[in-house]
């Protein structure tokens, strides 16, 4: 593999590379960094883990500090995600490889007030990184003019079309200029995400770094049968016998999470809960905690956790496992990051199996089964030929999430309750393709989350 110095990246950001202790570029970061510098289209499928914000961020960095127009900064980079968390994360990344750079850049996300956002906007900015909403509420408000927009990244495409932001994006494209370098990143590659891309890359050179491998390989995995009453006390054993010093557990629902919290807590464990129903500042505290050590358990929905980036998980929990057989890819690879190892424990309960039988048919392999706890319980091994599972009618709040749910309940009215897709089987063998079946199937689950 090449170092980083072979990419043809300016001193500056070499430097920034170097502080942030990076020793050579992740495949996805070689394979995109040469063509994006060219000036290329570059259509990256890679999910959150995988080093693609730098694959995106440094060429960006690099070819706008070449020269800067006259006069008031405007907004010539512009990155969209799905979530704030991804949104504040990719921020971050920018304060970290720009640092060198005289170029300016912001986030902006809803659920906060708009006030700093304006004050910024109003300075001047080059770099404008944010959620589909606010922006649009910005633009609107004649607070953001992005006509003259050189780079337009739009992370995390699959996730924005599950959540029901296609129309925003359509709008955000309409008001872009014509001229401008396009990068689209999504963890799969459905045919709608295919057709979006189409429509706006051009002459885009394709990366494709497999899911599977950066997150599988490293992680140890192990399934757990047991009753859903023993969990919590087997969670406990887990979490104090291993010392985990920095662990998510998931849980299936808001409710859940924050009643787990409460019993964790009981038991002596600090943790904090992070999902769709915590307001921003609650959401950003215990994501804040948790990084600098002071929470070592975060409790999380998928939802919320989508993205989440925090160095040195060690533990991942599938309290709940989950009945979307690639959220288990997703939940898991919040471990092993960076070259790191992990562990990842799924308790699985007699509700569940059908659930395990999916999510071992789309990563290809039997997860190893620990039975030396003392709550095993044969009763939730799935049963031979046992088909994947359906959905179950889920408990748990119905109460619409104020942030994510209620655009995706307006904008994407499609009900689908069955799930009996999930896990059949894929003529191409390519897991992309399941993937993208059941998130299609998502919508009704959605306010569980
Ligand atoms: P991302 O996929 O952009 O969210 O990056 C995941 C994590 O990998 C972040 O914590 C980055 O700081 C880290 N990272 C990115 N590039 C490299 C690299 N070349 N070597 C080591 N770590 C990296």
């Amino acid at each position: 593999m090449s170092g980083f110095d072979e990419l043809g990246l300016s001193k500056k950001l070499l430097s920034a590379v170097e502080e942030e202790g990076y020793t050579n570029p992740t495949p996805v970061q070689e394979q995109s960094i040469p063509p994006l510098l060219a000036g290329r289209d570059v259509l990256g499928v890679a999910q959150t883990g995988t080093g693609k914000t730098a694959a995106f961020a440094l060429p960006v960095l690099q070819i706008m500090s070449r020269s800067r127009p006259q006069g008031k900064r405007m907004i010539r980079a512009l990155v969209l995600s799905p979530t704030r968390e991804l949104a504040a994360q990719i921020n971050e990344r920018f304060s970290a490889y720009g640092e060198n750079l005289d170029l300016r850049h912001r986030v902006i996300f809803g659920g906060v007030s708009q006030k700093p956002q304006v004050r910024d906007l109003q300075r001047g900015l080059d770099i404008l990184i944010a959620t589909p909403g606010r922006l649009l509420d910005l633009i609107n408000q004649r607070y953001i003019d992005i006509s003259k927009v050189e780079f337009f990244v739009l992370d995390e495409a699959d996730r924005m079309l599950d959540m029901g932001f296609i129309r925003d994006i359509e709008k955000v494209l309409k008001l872009l200029p014509n001229r401008r370098q396009n990068l689209l990143f999504s963890a799969t590659m459905p045919a709608s995400i295919a057709k979006l891309a189409g429509s706006f890359l051009k002459n885009a050179v394709m990366v494709d770094v497999s899911p599977k491998e950066v997150t599988v390989d490293r992680i140890a995995q192990k399934i757990m049968f047991i009753r859903k009453a023993d969990k919590r006390r087997l969670l406990v054993n887990i979490i104090k016998d291993e010392k985990v010093r920095r662990g998510i557990v998931f849980t299936r629902t808001k409710h859940g999470a924050n009643r787990l919290v409460k019993q964790l807590d009981q038991s002596g464990i600090d943790a904090a809960a992070i999902h769709g129903n915590k307001s921003q500042g609650a959401r950003t505290k215990a994501l804040k905690g948790f990084k600098d050590g002071d929470i070592p358990i975060l409790v999380a929905t998928d939802i919320a956790s989508r993205g989440i980036d925090v160095d040195g998980i060690t533990h991942v929990f599938n309290y709940d496992l989950p009945n979307e057989p690639e959220s288990y890819v997703h939940r898991i690879g919040r471990t092993a990051r960076a070259g790191k190892s992990g562990i990842a424990y799924g308790f699985c309960d007699d509700s569940e199996s059908g659930f395990l039988v999916g999510i071992q048919k789309l990563i290809g392999m039997e997860i190893p089964v620990d039975e030396t706890h003392q709550f095993h319980f044969a009763g939730a091994i799935p049963k031979p030929g046992q088909r994947p599972g359906t959905i179950k009618s889920l408990k748990g709040s119905n109460k619409p999430n104020r942030n994510q749910s209620n655009r995706q309940g307006n904008r994407n009215p499609r009900r689908n309750t069955s799930g009996n897709n999930r896990g059949q089987s894929n003529s191409s063998g390519n897991n992309r393709g399941q993937s993208n079946r059941s998130s299609r199937n998502n919508n009704s689950r959605r306010d569980h989350r």
